[in-house]
């Protein structure tokens, strides 16, 4: 093959013969876009359209695209070594990283295991509980979770996603039967009511010799829902864990570093988990990477008793290039005052998304920190919605019900503006075909 660049229609054809795509199909094709190029909060597609990005490429890209800062920090590492092996080695752009999320998470968790991406991330985090009562002389590997969650993909991480809209049917033959409570109802700034974590508690109370551990997305459920809700349910799972000593795992690969409008969505309810699972807004939507954090009990735990070390160790763990690139990141966060671009954040998507409340078929609409939700009473068809938003100018992913928006922090009230425009037009557009 020449090394000249491809033609949109080349790329298009070579895709649609061979590449798989996220949860896609090569019979019925999806529509696809030939991306080119990328800066800040704009996507140029090789059509020839920019278009405004609602989606930070899946959380991550916070900063927006090509950041000269990020771009810089990528390339002086490159140019020392993209990346060496982690066994036997360290290196700076790891310590850098390694010190900024110690300082920055819940306090108390002192340990950090690297590895590439946020379903690895959470398969650490559940082997490091089962080695944990391995340790203390115990065979322990059910996990509690809640209904509605997302954890990942790989098979561990499949078995604590919600059991009928997961992949459960699909693969219950391969994955671990687990424990399932019901899913909180109370909103995040709703009322409070003690019965919500009843079922919670009563399969805790049932089931505690089995459990490893407990294992949630706190405050907001992505993927099962884009729920947000109470954080006195979280507190609740805390105090309950703790007085078992079940180690708590909290899955924050969504809303780690600053989206739900706290750095941490623990520190809505104050609490500290025992594991803590960091992924794609960790390197900024640079390169792959993921953190499982534990305290130090968990560490020494695992690590007093045979096999004397925790038995994990991916052949990227700890890539310079994307610790270097991550660490900037978190510079940069604390350098851009995240927590006001999140509040503005906020305002911009609460007024620019409001119209779509009079919108009939659009049954509710919710914002948290930098997430924007639209949940309609059907599902979205994405054959014709997403070229619409496109005609609109604007990059979102609908998926069922739920159109949702969490655009990089760097987004100016403008951009907010546009991109709640585009899909207030794209709803009455689509709305009144259907
Ligand atoms: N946990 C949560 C809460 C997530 O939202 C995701 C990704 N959507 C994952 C885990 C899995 O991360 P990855 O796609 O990087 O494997």
């Amino acid at each position: 093959m020449s090394t000249q660049p491809l033609s949109m229609q080349e790329i298009l054809r070579i895709d649609q013969q061979h590449i798989w795509h996220p949860y896609a199909s090569f019979q019925s094709h999806n529509p696809l876009f030939v991306v080119d190029r990328a800066e800040g909060v704009h996507l140029h597609l090789a059509s020839g359209e920019t278009l405004i990005d609602g989606m930070s490429s899946w959380w991550s890209t916070l900063h927006g695209y090509n950041h000269p800062e990020l771009n810089a920090a990528a390339q002086a590492q490159m140019g020392k070594m993209a990346h060496v092996m982690f066994g036997g080695f360290t290196h700076e752009p790891a310590a850098r990283l390694a010190a900024h999320l110690v300082r920055l998470s819940p306090d108390g968790l002192n340990k950090v295991f690297f590895s590439d991406s946020g379903s690895v991330a959470v398969e650490v985090a559940l082997k490091m509980a089962i080695q944990y009562w391995h340790a203390k002389g115990q065979t322990r590997t059910r996990m509690l979770t809640i209904k509605r969650g997302y954890h990942g993909d790989t098979f561990a991480a499949m078995s604590v996603c919600d059991p009928v809209t997961g992949m459960h049917t699909l693969f219950s033959e391969a994955i671990m039967p687990q424990l399932f409570a019901e899913q909180p109802r109370c909103r995040f700034d709703g009322h409070w009511d003690e019965k919500d974590a009843d079922s919670f508690l009563q399969l805790l109370e049932t089931h505690e010799q089995d459990i490893a551990a407990v294992i949630l997305e706190p405050i907001v459920q992505g993927t099962g829902g884009m729920h947000f809700y109470h954080p006195n349910y979280l507190k609740t799972v805390r105090e309950a864990t703790e007085a078992r000593g079940i180690p708590l795992i909290a899955d924050e690969i969504a809303t780690g570093f600053g989206r739900t409008g706290r750095l941490f969505a623990c520190e809505h309810a104050d609490i500290t988990p025992d594991i803590l699972c960091l992924g794609k807004t960790l390197s900024a939507g640079y390169l792959t990477l993921a953190a499982t954090l534990c305290s130090d009990t968990v560490a020494e735990t695992i690590c007093s008793a045979e096999p004397g070390v925790f038995m994990h160790g991916p052949t990227f763990m700890g890539n310079p290039t994307a610790c270097a690139v991550a660490a900037r990141s978190i510079e940069l966060l604390e350098e851009h005052h995240w927590a006001s671009q999140v509040q503005n954040l906020e305002r911009a998507l609460q007024r620019g998304l409001a119209p779509c409340r009079d919108i009939a078929g659009v049954r509710e609409v919710r914002v948290l920190g930098g997430i924007g939700v639209v949940e309609m009473d059907e599902p979205v068809d994405l054959k014709l919605w997403q070229p619409a938003f496109v005609r609109h100018g604007i990059w979102l992913r609908p998926f069922g019900r739920l159109i949702y928006m969490m655009p990089p922090y760097i987004s100016t009230e403008d951009d907010i503006a546009r991109l709640c425009e585009g899909l207030l037009n794209t709803l009455k557009e689509q709305l009144r075909a259907a």
